[in-house]
């Protein structure tokens, strides 16, 4: 038996409350659509392009062995002299219906462990695990509030002895910058059980775009919000700009419905992780990931092989879908022992 945990063995799941629950109860709500059905989203090309950015961030820093063009300027990094990295354990911190669980496989890793604080996309990313074709590599699902809980509590002492190679967050660290107690407990949770030269990568909105997209509305605007057919952004408020808890709605089409959302200030957000001993290695808007890989011996072949540009070079995006794809910037931390 793998050290899968049961489904029956968890509690049953608890209604929460506040913006913590309307985020939850949304997650929960999204029925997990089969591969044909998710082919015919309206923003199929959009979630092929973050589904490739996520395999750069996760082939380039969290598994660099795997990168294979000795002569490309890409690099992990400069641990060439310490050795290919291993990245055996992965942490899937918000993991979600298990959307990564693929690119992990590919990585070749030996050991995931997934949490989340929606149980029934728990639960759908152990069906996914369990019924992956090729995927050999152990796994355990656990819902977690990652950011009101320590890690310790899903995961009983044996499970957590050998540190984690890579943790990963993705689209869904910004839903801990509500309080500063939440975006604590989620570093400490990132960094405690990640071993010294780990690396930590993930996804967010980029804050500092959305904050001047805000000032640049007219003075007299009474709806707060910007966007495009594809995604909207509201805020509540123009003046009050708190550090933390700074709140506003994200829409995306067929994918994200009004949620409470909270801006991540880069600067302080650098800063406090490096209390937790994260380094920043890496930081770049997905245009520019784009940009940067478009060319690459093996990430540009990706490219045509996830359907984010078609076989002619055309690319699977409309405007919208690609200024929508730019709210993001991917990242990568590095862990100093
Ligand atoms: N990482 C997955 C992916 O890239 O496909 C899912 C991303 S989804 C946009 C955001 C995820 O963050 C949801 O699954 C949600 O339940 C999770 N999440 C939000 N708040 C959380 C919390 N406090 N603890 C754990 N997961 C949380």
């Amino acid at each position: 038996r793998s050290s899968e945990s049961d489904a029956s063995d968890q509690p049953p799941t608890k209604k929460l409350a506040g913006d913590v629950g309307v985020v939850v109860e949304h997650y929960n709500a999204r029925p997990d659509v089969g591969v044909r059905q998710r082919l015919d989203s309206p923003i199929i090309g959009l979630k092929n392009f973050n589904n490739w950015v996520k395999s750069v961030l996760i082939t380039r820093f969290a598994h660099p062995a795997l990168v294979s063009s000795p002569s490309s300027k890409i690099s992990g990094g400069d641990r060439k002299g310490r050795g290919a990295l291993s990245s055996g354990k992965i942490l899937d911190m918000g993991c979600g219906k298990g959307g990564d669980l693929s690119k992990w496989s590919k990585a070749r890793i030996k050991e995931y462990m997934g949490v989340d604080i929606a149980a029934k996309s728990i639960d759908q990313a152990r069906d996914r695990w369990r019924t992956m074709r090729g995927a050999h590599f152990d796994a355990t699902f656990e819902t977690l509030d990652c950011y009101t809980e320590s890690l310790s509590s899903a995961f009983p002492p044996p499970k957590l002895a050998q540190p984690f190679d890579v943790v990963s967050m993705q689209f869904c660290m910004h839903y801990a910058f509500e309080t500063v107690q939440k975006a604590r407990i989620m570093l400490e949770n990132v960094s405690r059980w990640l071993r010294p030269g780990g690396i930590f990568v993930g996804t967010i909105p980029n804050s500092d775009q959305l904050l001047e997209r805000l000032d640049a509305l007219p003075e007299d605007a009474e709806d707060l919000s910007f966007g495009n057919s594809v995604y909207r952004i509201r805020f509540d408020e123009r003046e009050n700009k708190p550090i933390f808890g700074h709140k506003y709605w994200f829409f995306l089409q067929d994918a994200v419905e009004n949620v409470p959302e909270y801006i991540v200030r880069w600067q302080n957000f650098i800063e406090m992780a490096k209390e937790y001993g994260l380094q920043l290695k890496y930081k770049e808007e997905f245009h520019a990931v784009f940009e940067e890989h478009q060319e690459h011996p093996e990430f540009g072949p990706l490219m045509v092989r996830m359907k984010v540009v078609e076989q002619n070079g055309e690319s699977s995006m409309n405007e919208d879908q690609w200024e929508a794809a730019n709210i993001y910037i991917a990242f990568a931390f590095e862990k100093i022992a």
